[in-house]
């Protein structure tokens, strides 16, 4: 572990893993975008979609119980 594999395409930030990514990209590009006539929300979800897939991160992801 430790390994940066992830470089943001916005602002060029590295993660370890999809998951620190899509904390990143959603606080930093995305929520402070909503409401902004500008955002491009198709672009974001095919980011999003994007590493998902390359991390296969989706069974790490937390369930409720
Ligand atoms: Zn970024």
């Amino acid at each position: 572990m430790g390994k940066k594999i992830i470089m943001c395409s916005q602002c060029n930030e590295e993660f370890e893993n999809g998951y620190e990514y899509r904390m990143h990209w959603e606080e930093k590009h995305f929520y402070p975008y909503i409401g902004k006539a500008s955002f491009d929300y198709e672009r974001a979800k095919k980011d999003l979609k994007r590493d998902y897939a390359k991390e296969n991160i989706s069974g790490g992801k937390k369930e409720k119980s």
